[in-house]
């Protein structure tokens, strides 16, 4: 069976996703599936006629590129122009997982949760269905749990502007909600490409962790993935690694949050062997209080000049309000301990805009920043800074955009940079765009078409509002208001493992 598998980005890009190239390796082990990879810049020879065209959107703004894909293979945007000619299109990965309404209108299928469980059902249902209609495969693939079929739901609106009134199946044969699916074995992915043409070339990838157990409140990270696992020391990790230890000497040990594997120490010491000491190691994310002297020398020692830490906020009080389990003293310590173990820099990532801030949290932030540069003066001392975006799923949900992130990002600027710290702010501009994308409904899917006729600077998308305003809520309802608890969130018939109402109780209490 001829399946297309597209990365809306370029190859380099895309095959440094370790999603993307373990869906494709699951597909490409199956015999019943012939599959062809497909980016922006390159494709390995495509079928003719393919039946199933896969996407996954690990970006929110590579829409545009699932656009342009759809273009090239000559396939109808909207899932309802498609005829029987065409082919089924499917889509994964985080962003369709936490929030697909805004895209539903585009795919025929989004697969919600672990594609350790959902790739091989799928393919199965599909070759049962094979010789029936469209719409009797539609049918028949929305009754395998985690396979949405947004054609099959009905949206309706109080209002053309206003909040959902209610997300139904059109009939009783459709399932009310769709679960996320949960994969819990001990093996965990890792790379099955490694080549210099990727991002970060010659790596081998191996995830560590899936999740994270802190529970930060406004977290995808933590809570799309949840719960925590971890991957087997003994039958994953350390085979993994020796595997990968044969074909380049670069390894990454992937997850929200690796250090936090139970046996990390254990893993370490493993790569830490006399015959590795040539073996680059690059580790996505540690937590604060794992950067020990030990860790800190171990990544010097191989090929690490730098480590990241999510701090959040020089606030303590915001901090504890965000269920960051994290004192000043322990930030203070890792930044002696980077500096004593070798590092070169430390990069620190913190957000503006955190539910409740007020400007004393910001001056916080810069006391702390000032206080560590004094306390490690040889250290490359980095605060990357984000603007706080609502995430489905976790306990900030209902919170918008605070419109004083852009005037705090910079403050922070003159007052950090002034004093030799490196500011790294993200754009406020995109915040407001990835926000617009997290939280909105169906109705964007016009939004979206129009916007790709006028570029897609934060102005366009004003001049699509302006246009479509007839059609769908302001642009500040979805991006900057908080939400009323007791109305339906688009992504509401998703069931992901935390319910409503613990979400609800997590949050800040009323709003
Ligand atoms: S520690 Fe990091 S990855 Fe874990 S929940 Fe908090 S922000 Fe997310």
């Amino acid at each position: 069976m001829p399946l297309i598998f597209a990365f809306p980005n370029t190859y380099a890009v895309g095959i440094t996703s370790l999603g993307y190239q373990m869906v494709w390796a699951t597909f490409a082990q199956r015999s019943d599936v012939w599959v062809s990879r497909l980016f922006t810049d390159a494709a390995e020879t495509l079928p003719r006629q393919p039946e199933l065209v896969g996407f996954s959107l690990s970006w929110e703004l590579d829409y545009g590129n699932v656009f342009d894909l759809l273009d090239f293979l000559k396939i109808p945007l909207r899932s309802s122009d498609r005829t029987e000619a065409d082919p089924l299109v499917f889509g994964g990965g985080p962003v369709l997982t936490a929030n697909p309404e805004p895209f539903a209108d585009f795919f025929d299928l989004i697969l919600v949760g672990d594609g350790e469980i959902l790739l091989d059902a799928l393919i199965e249902a599909y070759q049962s269905l094979r010789s029936a209609s469209r719409s009797q495969k539609l049918r028949g693939l929305a009754q395998v749990p985690g396979i949405y079929v947004p054609s099959l739901y009905g949206v309706t609106y109080t209002s053309p502007q206003g909040p959902i009134a209610s997300i139904q199946p059109l009939d009783d044969s459709i399932p009310e909600r769709v679960s996320k699916q949960t994969y819990r074995g001990n093996t965990l992915s890792t790379s099955a490409i490694v080549t210099p043409r990727a991002a970060w070339e010659n790596i081998f990838m191996v995830e560590v962790v899936r999740s994270c157990p802190e529970m930060c409140r406004f977290c995808l990270a933590s809570y799309l993935t949840l719960p925590f696992r971890t991957a087997s020391l003994e039958e994953s990790l350390l085979p993994a690694i020796d595997r990968g230890l044969k074909v380049t000497d670069r390894i990454g040990l992937l997850g929200a949050s690796v250090t936090q594997h139970p046996e990390f120490e254990t893993l370490l010491a493993y790569l830490l062997q006399p015959q590795y000491a040539h073996v680059r190691l690059s580790i996505a994310s540690v937590r604060t209080n794992t950067v020990t002297p030990t860790l800190a020398s171990a990544l010097a020692q191989h090929g690490t000049q730098s480590l990241t830490i999510a701090v959040e906020s020089g606030s303590e009080r915001l901090r504890e309000l965000i269920n960051k389990k994290l004192e000043t003293e322990a930030i203070l310590q890792a930044v002696y301990n980077a500096q004593a173990g070798g590092l070169q820099g430390l990069k620190l990532y913190g957000m503006v805009g955190i539910p409740t801030e007020t400007a004393a949290d910001i001056e916080a932030t810069i006391a702390m920043m000032t206080t560590l540069k004094k306390a490690a003066p040889q250290l490359r001392l980095t605060l990357g800074c984000s603007t706080f975006v609502p995430k489905a799923h976790t306990p900030f949900q209902w919170y918008g955009v605070n419109p004083q992130s852009e005037k705090r990002l910079q403050l922070l600027q003159k007052k950090l940079r002034s004093q030799g710290i490196d500011f790294r702010p993200e754009s406020y501009k995109w915040s407001v765009i990835q926000a617009l994308i997290s939280r909105g409904d169906r109705r964007l899917s016009r939004l979206l078409e129009t916007v790709r006729n006028y570029g897609d600077s934060l102005g366009s998308y004003r001049r699509a509002f302006k246009a479509l305003k007839a059609h769908l809520s302001p642009l500040e309802y979805y991006v900057h208001e908080t939400w009323d608890r007791d109305q339906i969130l688009p992504w509401s018939l998703l069931q992901g493992p935390i319910p409503l109402e613990t979400l609800k109780k997590q949050g800040l209490g009323s709003p």
